[in-house]
């Protein structure tokens, strides 16, 4: 169910409740019944389902609510409530700060949109005046160099990064996975490394690191991620989360967490088919806000995520 649709299922939910011409216990159930159903046809992770529709009966208990309260205000507002809570872990992300040098790393699946992302995060904080940078320490994937050089020439970034396979003036080794030219000995923690350091010489305030994904978790992605991690020190590491993957998004979400100390999330491709309930079990599965998401595939097709203009757009 794309986001629209989610929108729109849960206010005709909340309507058909407003319609009724007394609410009692059963119309509760059967708008929240409506409700469960279009969240989980939405990604939302079941258990985060479960754990809403139990929160709601209980503040909505029909023997503690005098005569004369107003039900239907009241099971609207723990509704939003709650489904704001989903997308809210608690704790904002980490503040960085302009004029001094944050390295901020992306991790996430290959085709989640992290490279991408990246060049949307750089030209997002140029346009407030910020000086970022981008490193490519992706040297898993051939043709992510060129990718990140050609979107940062474009957005007018300095970047850094060496082509795929070159080390020094060596071209390495190389196989075959998935169809994919894949070169076997390039060091993207030195990579990284050198990156990072150079922009802080040139007084960056702002040192992305773009790092390799895989086509699936696994624990060759996951080692690269943590010693890349421990070589440049991030002050953030966010997570970039492809929207479309549907209820795999808690599971994914938590096995970065526990690899590395995830503390936001961006999610991509919310155009188009994009499903809604991804986001909201990131969320919950790295206890991380959203912090932006993606539109489009250029540059400005991205926007900074509020929790609550979210939810009361979803509510209609
Ligand atoms: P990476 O492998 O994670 O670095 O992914 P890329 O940045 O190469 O993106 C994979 C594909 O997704 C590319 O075709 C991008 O143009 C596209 N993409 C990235 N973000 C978005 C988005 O927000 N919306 C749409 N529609 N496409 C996106």
């Amino acid at each position: 169910m794309v986001l629209a649709q989610l929108g729109g299922s849960i206010s005709r939910a909340l309507q058909q409740m407003s319609n009724a011409t007394m609410i009692d216990e059963k119309v509760l159930n059967d708008c929240l019944n409506d409700i469960t159903r279009a969240l989980l046809q939405s990604d939302v992770q079941f258990k985060l389902v479960g754990d809403m529709q139990t929160n709601i009966k209980k503040i909505v208990n029909f023997d503690d609510l005098a005569a004369g309260h107003n039900k239907r205000k009241i099971i609207q507002q723990a509704i939003f409530n709650e489904l704001c809570k989903i997308l809210d872990p608690g704790k904002p992300a980490f503040t960085l700060k302009k004029g001094e040098t944050s390295v901020v790393m992306f991790v996430g699946l290959q085709g989640s949109g992290k490279t991408t992302t990246c060049t949307k995060y750089a030209h997002y904080h140029q346009k407030k005046g910020w000086k970022p940078a981008l490193v490519c320490a992706d040297t898993f994937r051939a043709g992510a160099f060129d990718q990140l050089k050609q979107n940062a020439t474009k957005a007018k970034i300095p970047f850094y990064g060496r082509p795929n396979g070159l080390r020094g003036n060596f071209i390495t080794d190389f196989v075959m996975i998935d169809q994919e030219l894949v070169y076997t000995e390039s060091d993207p923690v030195r990579i990284a490394v050198e990156g990072v350091e150079r922009f802080k010489k040139e007084n960056c305030d702002l040192i992305i690191v773009d790092t390799s994904g895989r086509h699936k978790q696994e624990a060759a992605l996951f080692e690269e991620m943590c010693q890349v991690s421990e070589a440049t020190k991030p002050d953030l590491v966010i997570f970039v989360m492809d929207s479309s993957i549907g209820q795999a998004a808690f599971d994914q979400a938590q096995a970065f967490k526990q690899s590395v100390a995830v503390g936001a999330v961006i999610v991509t491709k919310m155009d188009g088919h994009a499903k809604g309930g991804g986001a909201l079990s990131a969320v919950a599965a790295t206890k991380s806000p959203v912090i932006f998401i993606g539109t489009g595939e250029l540059t400005d097709e991205f926007e900074v995520f509020d929790v609550k203009p979210f939810v009361s757009r979803l509510l209609g």
